[in-house]
């Protein structure tokens, strides 16, 4: 009998940590990049090697405008200018099956749109927007809780290619940490906004162990 309350009060107290994790005061402004110099940045930085990625110029504009093709080097592999995937994930790996994504949420229509998936029996994969996930905790926590697959589309919607290495870790790593302390879940993919990505991007996302998806 004590061995059972005990299993249960331990059970109860982690519930609590968990749901107690999450304080949206802690967390960077909205809608924009974070700053890189916050202690909690700096110590995400101080976690991984960015000296070996490769080095190609950050890009300017939203979209970014493309110089003339010949311009840029094959190995850059841009996908905005020059169609390049890479190893990006942009297809299922069986034929004829689906993945039903959508990005950018979660926001106050999403409830709507899991009502409907749960009456068609369909589950989906949420790219979530860190922005939006701290201004919706409890939206984000139900799309998880029924059962759907929650991945990282950066906290405030840049094109990537326009970001600083430094400024790429902190969108993602402060959408991972939001994601985290709502559903204890750890993100495994990320789509980048606009699809926006070349070959120093990517590098900065795999050193975060992060697999890439396109479309
Ligand atoms: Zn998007």
């Amino acid at each position: 009998m004590k061995t059972v309350l005990s299993t249960i009060t331990i059970t109860l107290m982690a519930a609590a940590t968990a749901s107690a994790a999450f304080n949206a005061a802690e967390f960077p402004p909205l809608n924009a990049v974070p700053p890189i110099t916050t202690p909690q940045v700096q110590e995400w930085l101080k976690a991984i090697n960015l000296a070996d990625v490769p080095v190609f110029p950050q890009n300017k504009g939203n979209p970014p405008v493309c110089p003339p093709a010949a311009t840029l080097p094959a190995n850059q592999c841009w996908r905005s200018c020059q169609s390049c995937r890479a190893d990006d994930i942009v297809t299922c790996p069986t034929p004829g099956v689906w993945g039903l994504t959508f990005d950018d949420g979660p926001t106050t229509f999403t409830p709507q749109l899991l009502t409907t998936l749960k009456e068609n029996k369909v589950k989906a994969t949420f790219f979530v927007m860190g922005t939006n996930v701290v201004q919706n905790p409890t939206i984000l926590k139900q799309e998880f809780d029924e059962g759907h697959h929650i991945a990282s589309h950066t906290w405030s919607h840049q094109p990537l290619t326009t970001l600083s290495n430094e400024q790429i870790v902190a969108e993602l790593k402060w959408t991972e940490k939001a994601v985290f302390d709502i559903t204890g879940m750890q993100m495994k993919y990320v789509r980048p906004p606009y699809g926006d990505i070349d070959n120093r991007v990517r590098a900065v996302i795999k050193k975060l162990g992060y697999i890439i998806v396109d479309w």
